[in-house]
């Protein structure tokens, strides 16, 4: 497994390589007084900077910044506003923790992350709907896969899971066919870009911190490039049309960047990630009391990705896919929207190549389903009879930042790296001022404040930052 996780032995004395340097930099952080930013003065400072503005970079940043409040923080986003990519193009789901390998990180952090979720959007009050969620079984067939989901499910401790028969079932949901389901009704939905804008008030209101917007990285330095052996002085973070800062420790979030971004800095090679576009239909305004809650598939464990499924949002909308097809630009939200680079650097990777030729009969079938919505439609009707192509039309789609190795091994779980290269190399010493979030997916919005302590622990302890 490619996966830096945060217990290896190398990762750890590679850490402890650095510990007195990171030790006696992180006190003279909390002391120093930071520079103003002028135009012609030295370059504004900051404590620690983080890099992306989506859900995981803000709650990130928000809970740092609470547990420290002395320290100097800035988010730094490319876009001009938060959460442009994958976290306001998502499907809105407050997920259960139904799915997800016993004991990954996943499991674990998105059943926290569901109970924190509602607790914030409770004291904030965030608007949320608890309208639950059926994974039916459409015949006798895909009844062992549901028991399956079932054990899982109570694995993963997920609260008020119960298997269900058809009457219920149809009580549920009046127009949805099957013959037995999974009903999880705490699984609900919220508006994450908004959830993200609240993290970022929280962030904001200690004065000390700063949101950069406009602001696209495209190095990471040393403070004298010459020595390699002095990140412990910081790190020089430049931007595309705009003066560079320093920050004395990175947290890098950059979602479909993060391997881009990472490698910057000495990170790894690998997971690479690979764009996948889903594209959303959506029912008629008029046909949207087909439906009540969420109605998901018995996944098929021979395929990565979920199946269609109807998710009502809270604008009112009910969402039905996604799909999932290879997208030829990194933000290419549009079929035709092509970016030569990220084109290429997908086509040309080893791990594309293989996932491709193993999957190719379910991506070209994709395709199809995505031009033609009647296919599509009748992946549908396998759950509401009743929808007809007259009821969709097309919605929304996302960008899924796809980590995979050059195996073609998709990387499932949540992947944080800390320290990638042996001890002694330029690397090491850079490493242990930068943090990288290396795969953060679905459910990353529903984990994020549970993802937002594991990454500030680590901070905290690799950074060695205590309270003042
Ligand atoms: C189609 C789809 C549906 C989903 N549905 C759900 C769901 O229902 N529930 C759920 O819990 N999760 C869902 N997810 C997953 C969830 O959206 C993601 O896990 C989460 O948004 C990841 O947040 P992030 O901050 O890591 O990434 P992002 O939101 O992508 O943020 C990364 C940020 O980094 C910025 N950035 C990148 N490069 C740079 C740079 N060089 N300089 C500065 N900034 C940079 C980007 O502009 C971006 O704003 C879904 C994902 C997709 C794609």
């Amino acid at each position: 497994m490619l996966a830096l996780r945060f217990a290896t032995v190398r990762r750890l004395s590679t850490l402890n390589g650095v510990a007195a340097a990171a030790n006696s930099a992180a006190s003279a952080t909390t002391q120093s007084a930071i520079t103003p930013s002028t135009p012609t003065s030295k370059p504004q400072e900051f404590d620690v900077g983080v890099i992306g503005g989506g859900i995981v970079g803000m709650a990130t940043a928000r809970e740092l910044s609470l547990r420290l409040p002395q320290l100097r923080i800035a988010v730094f986003e490319k876009e001009s506003g938060l959460g442009a990519h994958q976290t306001g193009h998502n499907s809105g789901v407050i997920h259960a923790g139904i799915y997800y390998k016993p004991g990954s990180l996943k499991a674990k952090l998105c059943v926290e992350g569901l109970r924190l979720t509602y607790d914030y959007c409770d004291k904030k009050n965030i608007p949320y709907k608890k309208c639950g969620k059926l994974i039916v079984a459409r015949s006798e067939e895909e009844i062992p896969g549901l028991k399956a989901l079932f054990d899982r499910g109570q694995q993963n401790n997920v609260p008020d899971l119960r298997m269900i028969g058809v009457d219920e079932m149809k009580r549920i949901e009046p127009h949805c066919v099957g013959v037995q389901a999974i009903h999880s009704p705490v699984t609900g939905i919220v508006d994450w870009l908004q959830v993200t804008n609240s993290y970022a008030d929280d962030f904001t209101a200690n004065e000390r911190n700063r949101v950069l917007t406009n602001h696209e990285v495209t190095s990471l330095d040393s403070v004298d490039p010459l020595n390699p052996r002095a990140y412990q002085h910081g790190v020089v973070v430049s931007f595309k049309s705009k003066p560079a800062v320093r920050c004395r420790y990175i947290i890098t979030c950059a979602g479909m960047n993060s391997d881009r971004i990472a490698q910057k800095a000495g990170g790894q090679s690998e997971p690479v990630m690979v764009p996948i576009r889903g594209e959303y239909l959506t029912l008629k305004p008029d046909r949207r009391n087909l439906v009540n809650g969420l109605i998901y598939p018995v996944p098929d464990p021979t395929l990565p990705f979920l199946g269609v499924h109807f998710t009502p949002t809270m604008k009112g909308d009910v969402l039905l896919g996604p799909n999932a097809v290879f997208a030829f630009a990194r933000e290419g939200y549009k079929f035709f929207d092509i970016n030569p680079r990220d084109m290429f650097s997908a086509l040309l990777f080893p791990g594309f190549q293989r996932l491709a030729l193993k999957y190719w009969k379910f991506g070209m079938g994709e395709m199809y389903r995505s031009r033609f919505l009647s296919a599509q439609v009748k992946l549908l009707q396998d759950y509401v009879p009743e929808v007809t192509i007259n009821d969709v039309q097309r919605g929304m789609a996302g960008i899924r930042a796809q980590a995979m190795d050059h195996h073609g091994n998709l990387v499932d779980d949540f992947v944080f790296e800390t320290a990638v290269q042996p001890e002694g190399g330029p690397a090491a010493s850079r490493t242990a001022h930068l943090l990288h979030v290396r795969n953060a997916p679905s459910p990353g919005a529903t984990s994020s404040l549970a993802i937002a302590k594991v990454i500030s622990d680590k901070a905290q302890e690799m950074f060695n930052l205590r309270q003042a």
